[in-house]
């Protein structure tokens, strides 16, 4: 008999797992309320604290262990639940409500925690809705020390290589060692495809299926199950013909990512020959490992917001120059596109903007270089470092979120000013600085013309193009539905945007998500495309599907299907691009 649940299936570098369940408790301790007399309160207060302190070791612990390879946002989530554990709200609240009420530390405890709950809840922003998990993930790490049944249980079990995890949710901590023991997939209770599991599943590379609804009650700890990512499904207990095909299909992909390392050091040309440039987006310095290790052609994007964020004031000239000297001279001498603060919306860095009034509708407010020229403390240090970092290696500036020509023309005048300051100051930088702008508003795409006339190269930003474009927030999960890069409209859109840069003789890229996208690909190519920057786990998959394309066919094609996209669905043709079979 084979049992089918499904959920949201986030693929990795591999989407087919078999393997045996193993079931994971977690999910929230329920605590009793329990009365303590005047004289308990001194030793209640004194459990919880040391709980707290516990919990604040076991992460430090995990964060310490972190190897150099894992991805930026596990750690940002780890530092997140670290700084919960220091903050006044959780942990000092409890202690009050201890000697207040005289209770037992796991009812103060629960107390608070339904409190901040209650504030994420009234939240209107859905992604930070989602983070009342971070609230669930800290307060479960103490309350499993304050009733002691804290085992560790992840962290020194052995047996989890090539087991399919089944949770009700996942810590960060808990995924970090599952990753270290081998684990083959997870399948959890919860989340939605903005939730931790799932960012923490694709940054990781483990396959996984989420948002099973008591997934943990229908299957069983240690029964056969086969995930299957790309379908968002698992199948329990399979018969032999089932298990012989996915058995055949881990085959094929496996022998398809040995096959993808032998492209490294491949050149991204098409079948008839046209050179392609393929980069990658990055966040962190962390992130230059990867970069060389697929022998990137360049950075594409590298999104500075990091730098910014979980701290009280933003980063000084030098702090600016220092991170981007070791990503520049990191790179050994291949291009890298800074993109200059995109802070606003779905980036958020309060710590730096103080005085910020909150927008009724952030994602159309204050954001990107709209903040920038309202804020010059934040912007002109920015600027001088990228300007002075020039001199260690082949840098470009790209301006994120252009509207009007206007803003693009202050810009270029701050530059130029500051060329005239540095150079007075006696610092060098390179005087011919390439600066490029994203195009990433539906007006700037329209408007591409004018901007590649003022520009030295354009970027397409399909991620904040589809919203603006398609009117649906990107975070929010009631409308993702509606998140569809072969829209008409989108498709009309970009390549217009080709087409100007084209006429103006000004390369064009695209660094949204839709760049990496296999699916869409031969699609960009055939649209002429022929700058693309992704993140570096889709980059080889990008070039074998490059190799095996062939350009002069791909434009006849796409030229024809641009002519019927609005009688025809554009996705059913999409397939029949595509130039390798699996
Ligand atoms: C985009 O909007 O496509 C983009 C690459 O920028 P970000 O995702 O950082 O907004
Ligand atoms: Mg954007």
């Amino acid at each position: 008999m084979t049992l089918m649940c499904a959920g949201i299936g986030i693929g990795a570098t591999s989407t087919i797992a078999i393997g045996k369940a193993y079931c994971l408790q977690t999910g929230q301790i329920e605590a009793c309320r329990r009365t303590i007399t005047a004289e308990e309160v001194a030793h209640e207060t004194c459990r919880f604290q040391q709980a707290v302190l516990a919990a604040r070791q076991d992460l430090k612990a995990v964060r310490e262990q972190i190897p150099a390879s894992t991805p930026t946002d596990i750690c940002a989530f780890i530092d997140t639940h670290l700084l919960m554990l220091e903050d006044v709200a959780l942990v000092e609240a409890p202690i009050e409500t201890i000697k207040s009420q005289l209770c037992n530390a796991e009812w103060a405890l629960q107390l608070r925690r339904n409190a901040l709950v209650k504030i994420f809840d009234a939240m209107d922003d859905p992604y930070l809705r989602t983070r009342k998990d971070d609230v669930d993930h800290v307060v479960g790490q103490i309350q499993k020390h304050l009733i002691g049944q804290y085992d560790n249980s992840v962290a020194n079990e052995d047996d989890l290589k090539g087991r399919i995890i089944l949770a009700q949710d996942l810590t960060p901590a808990d995924t970090i060692h599952m990753r270290n023991r081998g684990v083959a997939a997870f399948v959890t209770e919860c989340g939605g495809p903005m939730s931790h599991t799932a960012i923490l599943a694709r940054s990781l590379g483990i396959p996984a299926v989420i948002g099973i609804h008591r997934v943990t009650q229908y299957l069983q700890h240690g029964e056969l199950l086969i995930m299957d990512a790309e379908q968002g499904v698992v199948l329990a207990d399979p018969d032999e013909r089932t298990l012989q095909h996915f058995q055949k299909r881990v085959e094929v992909e496996q022998a398809h990512i040995a096959s993808l390392r032998a492209l490294v050091n491949e050149p991204a040309i098409t079948a008839d020959g046209t050179d392609i440039t393929l980069m990658v987006n990055i966040e962190l310095p962390e992130d230059i490992e990867a970069t060389n290790d697929i022998a990137a052609a360049g950075v594409g994007l590298y999104r500075t917001e990091f730098l910014y964020m979980n701290r009280e004031h933003p980063p000084n000239e030098e702090e600016h120059l220092a991170s981007y000297r070791q990503i520049v001279e990191g790179l050994n001498g291949i291009p890298i596109t800074i993109r200059t603060l995109d802070l606003g919306a779905d980036k958020e860095a309060d710590g730096c903007c103080h005085d910020m009034q909150p927008a009724s509708n952030p994602a159309l407010g204050l954001r990107a270089i709209r903040l920038c020229l309202k804020e010059p403390k934040l912007f002109r240090p920015q600027l001088r470092a990228i300007l002075r970092v020039s001199v260690y290696g082949p840098v470009r500036i790209m301006i994120p979120m252009l509207s009007n020509l206007q803003e693009l023309h202050t810009v270029k005048s701050i530059i130029d000013e500051l060329k005239r300051e540095l150079k007075q100051e006696g610092h060098g930088f390179d005087p011919e600085i390439p600066i490029g702008g994203m195009i990433e508003v539906p007006a700037a795409a329209l408007a591409a013309d004018s901007f590649a006339r003022h520009l030295d190269f354009l970027s397409i930003g399909t991620n904040d193009l589809i919203q603006y474009a398609l009117a649906i927030d990107r975070v929010d999960d009631e409308v993702n539905y509606l998140y569809d890069p072969l829209h008409p409209s989108i498709l009309r859109l970009i390549q217009y945007v080709i087409q100007a840069g084209r006429k103006r003789g000004k390369p064009v890229s695209m660094c949204g998500e839709m760049a990496g996208n296999p699916l869409y690909i031969p699609l960009l190519l055939g649209m002429g495309l022929r700058e693309f920057s992704m993140q570096p786990g889709s980059l080889l998959e990008a070039k074998r599907i490059i190799r095996a394309s062939d350009i002069g066919h791909l434009t006849e094609q796409v030229a024809n299907l641009m002519q019927h996209i609005d009688e025809d669905d554009i996705s059913r043709w999409i397939p029949q691009l595509y130039p390798v079979t699996h």
